[in-house]
């Protein structure tokens, strides 16, 4: 943990991520006070469609010079198809952050909270409880390939799979380090190389290197189809699993529909060294169904600003963020919660709820 002020760049984008995004910033802004940590918070209204609208891009053309200097952004939700195609919102924001500022782990938790009803039958909180390490740069969504005898029957389509030696070790690195800062020490591997016959057991071989520095973890590895399985079937066996961009991808949103509602749910886009700014986000889309409605759950806009804190090393005040919308869950109040978890209650109602929460540890 530094005495430094972090900086975030605060993105709303479009739909509910405007609309979450302020009891994500107040939530924030309360754990600070309660724990005498330093956050500065900078707002941007690019990012988004409306953005576009006006200026025919998602982005200024000086949008990293306008961004790099930042520990952390702190983005909402992109897209409203009905004003921009999917495609290009997304390619022209999210996905540019991923790649200029090398994100190149995606970090989800998977932990079924108290009050959330569970799609699985029997789990109680604390039977599911793990993380998901994504490869977020290479590996099968590579754009090399192509088409061959186009238009005949012998038309034959090839995309390739790209895993460099820097890419696999360093996501794997990530996934050590953080099974061991677990009490379970636990490392599941997907794979499937009894069917992908020359990356998959590149990937397998470098796991089993890499365990050799780390002889205090307990690895396994599972071939994709039957750990997806067991992800329903067997939860609570998993701690920290690492998977490929494609299976990272999969993985990753089985995951948080395992534990209940998207709604809910946070995700990191991470560059582990620091060199360029890691961005936390809400699962969930922009949800131009419930805009305007005052009933989109702030839930994962507030996780996501617990994971950041978590990731620059504030750890009390991460942990006690965590416990406080645990405890609003566990009190389940029809009139507290969004209509999503089954309340009736608005976006501030729940947002207001997890803020007074927290101010309460003052
Ligand atoms: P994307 O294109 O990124 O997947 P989307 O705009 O299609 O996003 P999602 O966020 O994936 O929408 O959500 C799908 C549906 O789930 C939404 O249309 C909405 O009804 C519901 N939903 C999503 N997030 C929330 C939320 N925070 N609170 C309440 N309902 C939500
Ligand atoms: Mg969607």
């Amino acid at each position: 943990m530094s005495s430094k002020t972090l900086r975030v760049a605060v993105i709303p984008g479009d739909g509910i991520g405007t609309e979450v995004m302020p009891w994500g910033v107040k939530c924030l802004q309360a754990t600070a006070k309660v724990f005498n940590i330093a956050i500065e918070f900078e707002h941007f209204d690019f990012a988004s469609c409306e953005y576009y609208q006006k200026h025919g891009d998602m982005m200024p053309s000086n949008w990293k010079e306008q961004l790099i200097s930042f520990d952390a952004i702190y983005f909402g939700a992109v897209g409203m198809p009905n004003l921009v195609p999917d495609d290009v919102s997304l390619w022209g924001s999210l996905l540019k952050f991923r790649r200029e500022f090398d994100q190149y782990v995606n970090l989800r938790p998977c932990r079924l909270m108290p009050g959330v009803k569970c799609p699985l039958a029997g789990k109680k909180p604390g039977d599911i409880d793990f993380w998901i390490v994504r490869e977020n740069t290479e590996g099968e969504y590579s754009s090399i390939g192509g088409k061959m005898f186009e238009g005949t029957d012998r038309e034959v389509v090839i995309q390739e799979t790209v895993m460099s030696r820097v890419g696999v070790d360093r996501i794997l690195r990530y996934a050590f380090e953080l099974a061991k800062s677990r009490p379970r020490k636990r490392l599941t591997s997907a794979t499937k190389s009894n069917g992908i016959s020359i990356t998959m057991p590149y990937w397998d071989g470098r796991v089993s290197e890499m365990h050799k520095s780390y002889p205090e973890i307990n690895l396994d590895k599972y071939h994709i189809d039957i750990l997806t399985a067991h992800f329903v079937g067997r939860p609570e066996i998993f701690d920290v699993i690492v998977g490929s961009n494609l299976f990272g991808d999969i993985l990753s949103d089985l995951g948080p529909a395992c534990t209940g509602t998207i709604a809910i749910a946070p995700s990191a886009n991470i560059n582990p060294e620091g060199k360029f700014p890691s961005l936390f986000e809400p699962v969930h889309g922009s949800a131009p169904d419930i805009v305007g409605k005052n009933l989109a759950n702030p839930i994962g806009m507030i996780w996501a600003g617990q994971m950041l804190l978590q990731h620059f090393g504030y750890i009390e005040a991460a942990d006690a963020l965590l416990k406080a919308i645990e405890r609003i869950l566990e009190r389940s109040e029809a009139s507290v919660l969004t209509p999503d978890m089954g309340g009736t209650g608005t976006t501030q109602a729940l947002g207001e709820a997890i803020e007074r929460e927290i101010l309460s540890l003052a």
